[in-house]
């Protein structure tokens, strides 16, 4: 395979599909002018997402309302050769909302209404652009609610995460988005409208939404989706357990699972994260503890004490030095609350951080946790981590300014090797977050150039003009490696 000579960089700003004016002003008779934007102020708010490592704004934003204003702006953008880009909260911590090859990002965020709720059914049917949190909200009266839970579940719309099979602290038990979401309306790059699934379950043919979900807008735009409602529990027990070394509490992670107990949640944060949190939120976290861990269990009251009692002899087998229980309701919601607002919490540490996002076997967790230190003093790097333990799911959180290029580059060279180290571990580089823009380089090390194939010929029978979301998920179509990656911010 041959090396370019060009940077990335440099390749993204010659690749940059420019749009005409008169695209604009179309555009602008489909949603309404106010719903069109394309000065370099207004599009610089979309110049990046939650993975602020490389911005380039779009050329343009557009916020259709309908399914069929959708189609109508798809179905102009794909006359004129134009790629699209789909957005929701962009809370992406992968960059995958970021229009590296230009064109217009098409948002959602008008398109946020609950149309049904069909308790009998146990689904919601929801236009894209409805934020996780809200389909709880519709439904917690009546005793259920939507399962996954990403800490951003307050600001992520439901397309954001049919796009990137988010996850959450719950997903140990109850399963990720790809396990919540029945079907989905699309609107393929040429305008086209498609229904895949729908409110059956296990729908005849290929597992078309299966497909759709995780695809990170490559394959079309989502307009609704049928998700799952899930029954809530009778009662909760949370836990949290205090410990002196980081390795005793991943152990205390795979040891609760071998002995046969799947916790609704378990969760870690080592000491730095602890500090930060503490320093927000004054929940009355251990500002000493080497780490500590959150052990959710819910169900049904009968045997839910034993099973507690069960899980507080593990934690103090392997090292817990203290154990507290959430006394009732408020006191477990302030905890959750805590933990779910930890990166927030980090702009205590640091002017800027980058989350990083990779998956091992749950077994791993110590020996990763100790790479994660190693890499961090070699790079001279302070490192946080808060992460969903029960999935082997890591996130450190290296720290680092922004406007220190020589920091920069050892955030991204030491990035590189933790996930290379999750490889090598048998995971992978990302437990949640996706690949966007920031890990295409790393899909080449995971998968083989013919596993890559299969998959961009999938891609194309969908998308067959590389027009939704290119430059993302897939190592540049132009077949070379990027190795190496400046990260400047985008000329105007
Ligand atoms: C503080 C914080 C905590 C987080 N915690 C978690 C966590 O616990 N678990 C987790 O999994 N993630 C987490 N994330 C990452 C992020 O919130 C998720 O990836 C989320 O699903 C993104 O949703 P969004 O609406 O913001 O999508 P965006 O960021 O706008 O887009 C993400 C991707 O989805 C595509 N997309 C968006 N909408 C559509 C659509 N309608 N149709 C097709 N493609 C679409 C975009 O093109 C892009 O590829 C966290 C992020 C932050 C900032």
């Amino acid at each position: 395979m041959s090396i370019p000579q060009t940077t990335a960089s440099e390749r993204r700003q010659t690749e940059r599909a420019l749009v005409p004016p008169d695209v604009i002003d179309q555009l602008r008779e489909i949603v309404g002018a106010d719903h069109v934007f394309s000065t370099r102020e207004e599009t610089l708010v979309y110049e990046s997402d939650g993975y602020t490592l490389e911005r380039m704004p779009p050329s343009a934003v557009v916020l259709p309302a309908t399914t069929e204003e959708v189609s109508k702006v798809l179905k102009l953008l794909y006359e004129r050769g134009i790629p699209f880009i789909p957005r929701g909260a962009g809370t992406s911590l992968s960059g995958s909302t970021i229009a590296v090859q230009g064109g217009i990002v098409v948002g959602l965020s008008r398109m946020k209404k609950i149309l049904e709720v069909d308790l009998a059914n146990r689904v919601a049917v929801v236009e894209a652009g409805v934020v996780n949190l809200w389909v709880t909200h519709a439904v917690e009266n009546e005793g259920y609610h939507y399962a996954p839970d990403p800490s951003s579940q307050g600001a992520c719309t439901i397309g954001g995460n049919v796009a990137t099979n988010s996850g959450g602290p719950h997903t140990l038990k109850y399963g990720v988005t790809l396990n919540h979401i029945l079907g989905v309306e699309m609107v393929l790059a040429d305008g086209t409208i498609v229904n895949l699934g729908g409110k059956v379950e296990d729908a005849l043919g290929y597992d078309l939404t299966g497909f759709v979900v995780g695809s990170e807008g490559t394959l079309g735009l989502v307009t609704k989706a049928t998700v799952r409602l899930t029954r809530s529990p009778q009662t909760y027990r949370t836990l949290l357990a205090v410990f002196k070394s980081v390795d005793d509490a991943t152990r205390t992670v795979s040891e609760i699972i071998r002995q046969g107990i799947i916790p609704a949640a378990v969760e870690m944060m080592d000491n730095l994260i602890i500090q930060a949190v503490e320093a927000a939120f004054r929940f009355g976290f251990p500002t000493d503890a080497a780490a500590v861990l959150i052990v959710e269990l819910d169900g049904l009251e009968a045997g839910i004490d034993t099973l507690t009692k069960r899980v507080r002899n593990i934690c103090n087998d392997q090292g817990a030095i203290e154990i507290r229980q959430a006394a009732d309701e408020a006191q477990r919601k302030a905890l959750w609350a805590a933990r779910k607002r930890a990166f927030g919490a980090v702009g205590r540490l640091s002017p800027s951080y980058v989350t990083q996002d990779g998956v091992v076997p749950r077994t791993k967790l110590p020996e990763i946790l100790r790479i994660v230190t190693e890499v961090g003093q070699k790079y001279r790097l302070r490192v946080a981590n808060v992460f969903h333990a029960g999935d082997g799911n890591i996130h450190p959180l290296l720290l680092f300014d922004q406007d220190n290029p020589d920091e920069v580059e050892r955030v991204i060279k030491a990035s590189d090797e933790i996930l290379t180290a999750c490889i090598d571990l048998g995971g992978s580089v990302t437990g949640e977050h996706g690949i966007g823009i920031e890990k295409v380089e790393h899909m080449a090390k995971m998968f083989s150039a013919e596993d890559l194939k299969v998959m961009t010929t999938l891609r194309e029978a969908f998308d067959p003009d590389n027009r939704c979301n290119p430059g993302k998920l897939f190592p540049s179509s132009k077949g070379c490696i990027e190795i190496k990656r400046p990260r400047p911010a985008a000329p105007a």
